[in-house]
């Protein structure tokens, strides 16, 4: 098994990662966390394929479960199912002496993870993440929240699990379309900070990446996790993790989250902006074709479509990430070493080269 320590501020938890560790999880809390119940959040689909199995063995070790299902997808983040969540956690009568357990991707995890940073303001929970998007980066860093109708993620806050237990054997029964969607992360990941993964991934075949995702997962999860106890709450550093993600989420919007998933909106931003970095003179020269290379491996998209450029550009100026009059642009200077460089709006027409310039 592989652990690894994370260390923000007074708060230390580890995260746990190891194929099959999932069988192990009711044992492991009877022992750890003895005469607590446990809240199971999760959604419907991860409930029939884990969820319904985990809540019997933790039944068999004594522990009470109170099982509390939302539906799958991005439309679940909402504070409907919050409030649904809350309701249903009152019936169960928890209290701050239990636990909640969140089993499932992003969604669960930041929507499981906020009722538990708010309900009596603050129950401990240990997070489960099951899709390769939760396992290198969603269920790192603290970032809890749901989504408002006005935007993603408008109302959150940072709260820690006491514990992350990764399971990659769990990410078998995902759909080839989700597990390509995690790997624009884990590619960022090697581009920003691991030019050593960054290469493995370009020859890895598929048998030898997933006997390797233990290792591969721990070493994203590694760079998240030092980059989260530097600046927790975003304000620097942490910036260096929005690499691809200033124009994939304008595409995202562009498009209202149905043309691209995260990840593919992210690959072509990730490529994007390294080849306008080689245009400029900041990150050097055949960079970009590494990055488009191990892109096309893992079925990410690599052309930008043809689209309205102003009205991209509108969504790339309401960044969430910019300051003032700024905006944070992380570039890599080569494969393993990313910069964040702050563009003044007034230029970042002619950064992003869509005024011909
Ligand atoms: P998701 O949680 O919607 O899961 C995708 C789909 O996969 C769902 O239908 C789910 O039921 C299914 N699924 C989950 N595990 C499965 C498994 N093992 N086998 C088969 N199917 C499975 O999506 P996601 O991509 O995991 O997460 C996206 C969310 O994560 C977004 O809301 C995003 O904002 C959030 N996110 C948060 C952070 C953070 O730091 N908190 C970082 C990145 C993304």
């Amino acid at each position: 098994m592989k652990r690894l320590r994370i260390n923000i501020h007074n708060h230390s938890y580890d995260i746990l990662i190891q194929r099959g560790i999932l069988q192990e999880v009711p044992q492991r809390i009877r022992e750890r966390y003895p005469g607590r119940r446990i809240a199971l959040i999760t959604d419907r689909n991860v409930y029939l394929l884990y969820g319904e199995s985990l809540h019997r063995l933790l039944k068999e070790e004594g522990i009470q479960v109170g099982p509390i299902l939302i539906s799958s997808g991005e439309e679940a983040k909402s504070l409907d199912t919050l409030q649904r969540i809350y309701h249903q956690l009152v019936h169960f009568g928890l209290t701050r002496e239990d636990l909640i357990l969140t089993l499932g991707g992003g969604v669960v995890g930041d929507i499981g993870g906020f009722a538990a940073a708010t309900f009596l303001r603050g129950i401990p929970f240990i997070q489960i993440p099951t899709t390769l998007l939760a396992q290198i980066d969603s269920s790192v860093g603290g970032k809890v929240a749901v989504n408002l109708p006005q935007g993603k993620n408008l109302v959150g806050c940072f709260y820690h699990p006491v514990e992350v237990v990764i399971d990659p054997q769990l990410l078998e029964s995902l759909d080839g379309r989700t597990f390509h969607d995690g790997m624009a992360e884990i590619i960022k990941y090697g581009c920003i900070a691991d030019p050593e993964l960054f290469q493995g991934l370009l020859t890895y075949s598929r048998e030898e990446l997933r006997d390797r995702l233990v290792d591969v997962i721990y070493r994203c999860c590694s760079i998240k996790g030092l980059v989260v106890e530097e600046d927790e709450t975003d304000r620097g550093w942490r910036r260096i993790l929005n690499f691809g993600h200033t124009l994939g989420h304008a595409l995202e919007s562009y498009y209202q989250y149905q043309r691209y998933t995260h990840g593919e909106a992210v690959a072509l931003g990730m490529l994007y902006i390294t080849q306008r970095g080689e245009a400029l003179g900041w990150t050097s020269k055949g960079t970009s074709e590494g990055l488009k290379s191990v892109l096309s491996k893992y079925k990410l998209p690599t052309q930008l479509p043809q689209l309205d450029r102003d009205k991209l550009m509108e969504g790339i100026l309401m960044d969430k990430k910019s300051r003032g009059e700024f905006i944070d642009i992380v570039l890599l200077e080569e494969i393993g070493r990313a910069v964040i460089k702050p563009i003044h709006k007034r230029e970042i027409r002619s950064f992003f080269g869509i005024d011909g310039s």
